[in-house]
């Protein structure tokens, strides 16, 4: 076991600072751009992929980090240059551990690099999609039917996806479905749907609030057919696990995308600790340069303690994050919530610091040419996706009351 440590390693800081440099001079520059064309920054994608910060090998390098650190550090450096175009690279994160949960070695040698590059080696994003009309906070009430045809050994899938990040888009989709509907979320199974299967097409694109240069769309599964072994872990695994279900006999396991979402909770802590550093450091700079009543703003206790407060959440957050990220990485799983707590914190501290931030740059902070409005924006959507924080709230007090709270 790696031991706890708040210090980074030479390597650690090295990458920090190199992700830190790419944010900085590549990602800031063009955030307002891709903000307001709300469109998938693929010129950035690209760049990102030219100079090794989006591929496989390096998200495959971050996760080995024993420490767990490295994932939480390069997030929230990115999200401090722009949560909505990082989210446009690291969205394909989610896909990626949608196949690490459930599949095979086989499925994850063959998937993981299609999920970065397509056949022809162009870049490429994933996208990983539960979440239905009906089936929101509820995972368990989803609809979307994956059924075998024995005839030819493919999985037929009919259904519609929302809210799914790069949905559509993006060239490997994986898709929760259940194979028995009375089995509840225990009768769900995970599929790679292969770039360019008929079937698969985008929705609605909803336009939104915040993360705006992150593409976020309705995926509709209309007699989607996909070979026997995209569906992920294989058949004799879902049969155990059926077989187990309708014995009413536990796995021990976690459902295969609850694994997911809960795994990835520290890493989208991070990237609202990111935001509101972003935040906190422009109040904190403006404070010292705006000028009125003949003194800079930051010395009036009113704006130096509100600017001490974003200061002291934000590093309650990411010691949050880093503590999860630690104990994820160990296998130490999360026996008082841990992760969501460093997601529930962070998020709302988030919201909280970009908030304060605006009411520092007062109108400044009010208007799109300044950055502090778009982070704000930003922010919100850390208290909804990946489990609301009423959500988050909920796990943490089933974790430390032991019982099922509703
Ligand atoms: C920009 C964006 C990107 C997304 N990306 C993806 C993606 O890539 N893949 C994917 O599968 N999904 C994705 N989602 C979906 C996201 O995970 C859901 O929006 C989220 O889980 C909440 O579901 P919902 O919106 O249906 O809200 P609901 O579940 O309807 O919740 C509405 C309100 O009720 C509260 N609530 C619900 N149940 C309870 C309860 N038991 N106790 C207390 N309060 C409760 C919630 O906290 C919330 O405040 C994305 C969403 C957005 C907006």
């Amino acid at each position: 076991m790696a031991p706890f440590s708040l210090d980074l390693d030479d390597d650690q800081r090295q990458l920090q600072a190199w992700v830190h440099d790419f944010a900085e001079q590549v990602v800031r520059p063009v955030a307002h751009e891709w903000d307001e064309r709300e469109e998938t920054p693929w010129p950035v994608i690209e760049q990102a992929a030219e100079v090794g910060l989006y591929s496989l090998d390096f998200v495959a390098n971050a996760f080995a980090d024993p420490t767990g650190l490295l994932i939480p550090v390069v997030m929230e450096e990115m999200c401090w240059g722009d949560a909505g175009i990082a989210l446009s690279l690291f969205g394909t994160t989610l896909g990626v551990s949608g196949i690490m949960a459930s599949g095979t070695p086989k499925q994850v040698a063959e998937w993981l690099p299609r999920c970065f590059r397509d056949e022809r080696d162009k870049v490429a994003v994933a996208a990983f999609a539960v979440s239905e009309a009906d089936a929101g906070s509820d995972v368990s009430a989803l609809r979307t039917r994956a059924v075998h045809d024995e005839a030819t050994d493919e999985w037929v899938l009919d259904g519609t996806k929302t809210w799914i990040t790069n949905g559509g888009i993006a060239g490997v989709h994986v898709i929760v479905a259940s194979v028995d509907p009375s089995l509840g979320s225990r009768g769900h199974a995970s599929f790679v749907v292969p770039p360019g299967t008929p079937g698969l097409s985008q929705g609605r694109k909803f336009k939104k609030m915040g993360i705006r240069a992150s593409h976020t769309a309705e995926v509709v599964l209309d007699g989607c057919r996909v070979p026997g072994h995209c569906l992920l872990g294989g058949q004799e695994r879902l049969d155990e696990k059926l077989g187990r279900a309708r014995e009413g006999r536990s796995s021990g396991r976690r459902q295969a995308a609850m694994a997911t979402f809960e795994a990835s909770r520290p890493s989208i802590g991070a990237q609202a600790v990111g935001i509101a550093r972003a935040a906190y450091e422009h109040a904190l700079a403006y404070a010292g340069t705006r000028h009125q009543f003949g003194r800079a703003i930051v010395e009036n206790q009113a704006i130096a303690f509100k600017l001490a407060d974003m200061k002291v959440a934000i590093d309650a957050a990411r010691l949050l994050v880093w503590r999860a990220a630690w104990m994820s990485r160990q296998g130490a799983g999360f026996p008082n919530g841990e992760g969501s707590m460093s997601k529930l914190f962070a998020a709302e501290t988030a919201v909280k610091v970009t908030d304060e931030a605006i009411q520092i740059l007062g109108g400044a902070g009010y208007v799109r040419d300044e950055p502090v409005e778009r982070w704000h924006r930003d922010a919100k959507i850390y208290t909804i996706f990946e489990g609301t924080s009423e959500i988050q709230r909920l796990i943490i007090a089933r974790a430390i009351s032991g019982l099922h709270i509703s």
